[in-house]
Parts: C-alpha cells; sequence; structure tokens
C-alpha cells in the first residue's frame, strides 16, 4: 500500500507499535489518547503493573526493531514457583531449554518506551488528553479534549482503534449497528498487592513467576526491576471465599493468615494496600465484524481482549501488528486488508481465548495434582523423543511464534488425547507404555 495518513485511537501497548510500523513504511500517523503523556506523568494507578512477555510479543518488537531498547526491562522467569500450602516452594520449569523462559515487564516503562520509539519519526504526532468519544450519522469519529470537553471530528482517513478492553471505538461501532459485542465477564476480580524488596534485595525468588494456587482462587507474583515484586490475587466475585465478603479488616487478615500464610508477613502494610488498591474486573471479549465501512478497525484488546491466564492478550496484541504490517505488502485498499486481517487473526485470537480460560483451571488448581504433573513430565519427555511432532501445549504458545494458536490449540488436543490413553494404560506407573507412545504419535 502506498504510504497515507492513519489515526491511531490509543497510545497504550499495541497503539505507539503500530505506530511505528506504520512509520517505518512512511506513512503519516495521528495518534489520539486519553489519558496524559507517560514521558512526563506517572501511571494511573489500578492497571496491571507487570506484564508477562513471550516469543510472540518479542517477535512483533524485533519486527519493528525496537528491541534492543526493551531487552534491559525484561527479567527471566523461568518456571512456574508453586507454594503449596503447607510444604517448601517448588520450581515447575516451563520448558526444557534455556531460552524457553517468559519475562517480566513493567507496563508503565514499556510503554514509554514505546511511546518514545513512535515519536521519533517525524511523521508521527502524538496528542493526548484527547478521547475518541463516539460517531456521528456520517461514521465520522469524534473526539473530545480531557480539558475543554470540546468534541472535534478526527480527520477523514482510515482510522484504527487499539483504545483497550473498555474501547469506546468498539462501543460507537455497536451502537450504530456496525459490529456486534458479546463481552463474557468472569465471575473472579483481581486486587494488585506490592511486596517490596528489603534492603535491596528480592524477598521471593526472582527468576521465577510465584503461585499460590488454592482451588477455588490463587494468587500470583512477578518480579520487578528494583527487586520488588507486583503479586495479584484472583478472587471469586461473591461467594463464600470471595472479594464481597472480605468488608472488614479481620475478614482480610484471616483469608491470609489461614490461606496465604507464608506470603502474608511479606507485606507489612497488607491491609492498608488491600484497602487502598482497586479491585479490577476481567473478561473476555468477542467482537465481530472487527471493521466497519473500510474505515475503521478495532485492533488488540479493543477488538478481543481476553482474560489474562495465559500471560498472552499484550503478546496477541503485538501479533495483530506485525500480521497487519506483513498485510500492508499484500493489499492497496483498506477495505480487504480489514477482512484478510480478521480472517487471519479471528481463529487465532478466538483461540488463544479459549486457552487463556483453561489456564486459570491449571495455575489455580492443576499445578497441585498428581496426574497433571506426570502428564507434564511426560509431555516434556515425548518433546525431548519426538522435537517436530511433540510440543506441550504452552511451550506452542509460549516459545514458538511460528505455530499460530489456532494450531496450538488443535495440536494440544490431539497431545492430550495420548496423553490420556497413556495415563490410563500406565494404571499408576511412573512410566508410560514407549510402544504405545510412538504409535499414537506418529499415527497423529
Ligand atoms: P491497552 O494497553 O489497554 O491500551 C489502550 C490505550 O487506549 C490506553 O492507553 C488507554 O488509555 C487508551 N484509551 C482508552 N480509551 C480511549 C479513548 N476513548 N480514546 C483514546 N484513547 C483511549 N498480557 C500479556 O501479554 N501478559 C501478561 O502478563 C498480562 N497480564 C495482565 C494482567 C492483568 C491484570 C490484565 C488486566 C491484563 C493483562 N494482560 C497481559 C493483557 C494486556 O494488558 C492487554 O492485552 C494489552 O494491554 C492490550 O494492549 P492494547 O494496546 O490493545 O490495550
Amino acid at each position: 500500500m502506498r504510504p497515507q495518513p492513519v489515526t491511531v485511537i490509543g497510545a497504550g501497548l499495541a497503539g505507539p507499535l503500530l505506530a511505528v510500523l506504520l512509520a517505518r513504511r512512511g506513512f503519516e500517523v495521528t495518534v489520539y489518547e486519553r489519558r496524559g503523556d507517560p514521558r512526563v506523568s506517572t501511571a494511573e494507578a489500578g492497571r496491571s503493573i507487570n506484564l508477562a512477555l513471550a516469543a510472540r510479543g518479542i517477535r512483533a518488537l524485533e519486527h519493528a526493531g525496537v528491541m534492543d531498547r526493551v531487552r534491559p526491562l525484561m527479567i527471566a522467569m523461568r518456571g512456574r514457583m508453586v507454594h503449596e500450602t503447607e510444604r517448601s516452594a517448588k520450581l515447575q520449569p516451563y520448558g526444557q531449554r534455556p531460552d524457553e523462559v517468559i519475562y517480566s515487564v513493567a507496563r508503565a516503562a514499556l510503554n514509554r518506551l514505546l511511546i518514545e520509539e513512535a515519536a521519533r519519526y517525524p511523521t508521527v504526532t502524538l496528542h493526548f488528553y484527547q478521547a475518541g468519544a463516539e460517531l456521528d450519522a456520517r461514521g465520522t469519529l469524534r473526539l473530545r479534549d480531557a480539558a475543554s470537553g470540546r468534541l472535534y471530528d478526527a480527520p477523514p482517513v482510515p482510522t484504527i482503534a487499539a483504545d483497550g478492553a473498555g474501547s469506546a471505538v468498539r462501543s460507537s461501532l455497536s451502537d450504530a449497528g456496525l459490529v456486534a459485542v458479546r463481552e463474557e465477564l468472569l465471575d473472579h476480580d483481581y486486587k494488585e498487592l506490592s511486596v517490596h524488596a528489603v534492603a535491596g534485595r528480592s524477598v521471593l525468588e526472582s527468576e521465577a513467576l510465584h503461585i499460590w494456587p488454592r482451588h477455588g482462587f490463587m494468587l500470583i507474583a512477578l518480579p520487578n526491576t528494583d527487586g520488588s515484586f507486583t503479586a495479584t490475587l484472583f478472587l471469586p466475585r461473591e461467594g463464600p471465599r470471595s472479594f464481597a465478603s472480605l468488608t472488614t479488616a479481620a475478614a482480610v487478615r484471616e483469608l491470609f493468615a489461614t490461606e496465604l500464610a507464608d506470603f502474608a508477613p511479606l507485606v507489612p502494610d497488607l491491609l492498608e494496600q488491600f484497602e487502598a488498591h482497586p479491585q479490577g474486573r476481567l473478561g473476555t471479549v468477542h467482537t465481530a465484524p472487527w471493521h466497519a465501512r473500510g474505515r475503521t478497525l478495532l485492533l488488540g484488546d479493543a477488538a478481543h481482549a481476553i482474560v489474562p491466564f495465559h500471560g498472552q492478550g499484550m503478546n496477541a496484541a503485538f501479533e495483530d501488528c506485525s500480521v497487519l504490517d506483513g498485510l500492508l505488502d499484500q493489499h492497496e485498499e483498506w477495505e480487504p486488508l480489514f477482512a484478510a486481517f480478521e480472517t487471519v487473526r479471528r481463529p487465532n485470537t478466538e483461540a488463544i481465548a479459549q486457552m487463556a480460560i483453561e489456564n486459570y483451571g491449571e495455575m489455580r488448581e492443576s499445578v497441585l495434582d498428581a496426574k497433571f504433573l506426570r502428564q507434564k513430565a511426560w509431555a516434556l519427555e515425548l518433546e525431548r523423543r519426538y522435537p517436530d511432532r511433540f510440543i506441550p501445549r504452552y511451550a506452542m504458545v509460549m516459545f514458538h511464534p511460528e505455530i499460530s494458536y489456532a494450531e496450538a490449540l488443535r495440536r494440544g488436543a490431539a497431545q492430550q488425547e495420548i496423553l490420556d490413553v497413556l495415563y490410563a494404560r500406565a494404571a499408576g506407573a511412573e512410566r508410560f507404555d514407549e510402544t504405545l507412545a510412538r504409535q499414537r504419535i506418529l499415527a497423529m
């Protein structure tokens, strides 16, 4: 496609990366962001503080030429450190090769860096405190200036909305009957808690993602570069063990004392933090179509927000950006390009949405289950023996960006069937039947 003016709504994670990719092609990009400029103001409280970055996100950042600057922000997490109630913590490695790790990255630092990278291009203009507000009857997007409340029209050029899970552009398109939206709210909410470093040192093993799986709920913690950790409590909204039941300091104290006794002492100001930090909602957004009138495209969370349990929302949003960039080589018009983007991406984002929900069960429950652990060990062994035929699903999603999410879901299901057959045949034995495994894998 020949270079031309484009509007991007949202300068979160995907918006500025997309601006970089478009600017590299000579496009003139105008970005409107509702919040302030993170290069001059501090991050808004209540948004997740750090994120797991994996191979798909890294590949997209490399494609945009920004990885050299991202690398210093990354802390390797080699596996899940599982904290059981009455046992010492145990590391379950994510993969089996040294490079099979995921990385904790601070959202605010990554956001700032991507905005700085976008701003380096003379054809990129960034406007802050400007919110995409509504579509008028002609399909033109209106923007609102935060300070004055003044409404004005966005330029009449193709608009890509990367305005996040609560996308105002998506709502406008939906109100105008141009897209259908289904939002599936999870019945579990989350709250973040900071685990401070003591005398500059981490109080938890720093190269791991820590999990306190408690069946009906869980707590996780990811490392930050200053030695602190950001913990997130995921808990049902209603019910006996729920956010609704934690209305008094005594109830909060009781939950942490009985269920998370080894975690509680790491946060001396637990009650103050619990009181002060917001309770966030989680959900999956299904939108169809993702584009309207050849003029507007939804991308990233705006099109397909997912629950965070596979650590893939940002990775998928970055992958969206590089897929869109690749399609610019194949199309001269926006409408077919937007349609091709949706055709390529939808099966994949639907697949990761499903796997993200399934991973919640895995993180809060299965990691304690003997069958799960045995099958996981066997899966790693089968991968060693048949590396081009059997790759554990988690590894396909996190370490193999050349395998699409949809393909990972499909192959994962076939592999699980084999593991179930082997488990049934083993009847409690530690080893699986090697002949049966070989037969099944070759037939798969
Ligand atoms: P966002 O990053 O949300 O950016 C949207 C931007 O648009 C924001 O800057 C916002 O201010 C702006 N905006 C909103 N409305 C308007 C408007 N009307 N006009 C103009 N601008 C607007 N993903 C991972 O890959 N790994 C993880 O470990 C991970 N952990 C997570 C943990 C939690 C608790 C949550 C909630 C999410 C997590 N995610 C994770 C998902 C990840 O945060 C999102 O998928 C990612 O931020 C999507 O990027 P985006 O650019 O589409 O949206």
